[in-house]
């Protein structure tokens, strides 16, 4: 794994002015060698600002469950494990909430995603939120009619652009979210961050 071929993916990302309807500027995380992958879905209004994903509220929530589960702080996570999302760009606003990135984004940004991933080779994907989560388990697995409770909390095998690896699905933690706080997401991501602090990508690299 080579630090130097990150650094220059990430200059070509920060460079990268591919979809006109983002509002932002591209976010993205630390060049980390890792055998595990972060998928986030795209970076909220705030993160441009601070140079760095999962920098604001929904960040809070989801460093204290690896917090609350591993023991595991902010900043060794963040030195650890290799942040990306499907799109590196905040989409800007929606009529509730965020806009999700459209088709044509999330292929754009894709062409980033599967430079990082073939260098990295990550052992241990973990994806965030329902559309990091559709991207990686694929239409097969995660069919249109899929909900969250069919994938949290259960491990899977994929093959995500060339790459096998195991995959730990999360709920995203935006606070505009209440899956996670009520019945069965709470017991399901509890299962979910169990799954992870024992797999052996997790005790290798960060534990
Ligand atoms: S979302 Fe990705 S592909 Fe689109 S402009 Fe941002 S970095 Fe480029």
């Amino acid at each position: 794994m080579s630090v130097h071929r990150l650094r220059t993916i990430q200059q070509s990302i920060a460079a990268c002015r591919d979809c006109p309807n983002m509002v932002g500027n591209p976010v993205y995380g630390a060049p980390v060698t890792s055998r595990i992958f972060l998928l986030g879905q795209a970076p909220g209004p705030r993160e441009e600002s601070y140079g760095r994903p999962f920098a604001f509220t929904a960040g809070k929530t989801l460093f204290r469950w690896f917090e609350e589960t591993s023991g595991i702080s902010e900043e060794h996570f963040r030195e650890r494990v290799y942040m990306a999302a499907v799109a590196r760009c905040y989409p800007g606003k929606a009529a509730t909430g965020d806009r999700v990135p459209d088709r044509t984004e999330i292929s754009n940004c894709s062409r980033h995603l599967k430079l990082e991933l073939e260098v990295l080779q990550p052992e241990l994907i973990l994806a965030v939120g329902k559309l990091a989560i559709a991207q990686v388990l694929g239409p097969e697995v995660y069919t249109a009619k899929s909900k969250l409770i069919d994938v949290i909390g259960k491990k899977f095998a994929v093959t995500f652009h060339g790459r096998k690896a195991e995959v730990i699905c999360l709920p995203h933690p935006s606070g505009l979210s209440a899956w996670h706080k009520t019945e069965p997401g709470k017991t399901l991501l509890k299962k979910a961050l169990k799954l992870l602090s024992r797999h052996p990508a997790w005790l290798e690299e960060i534990a």
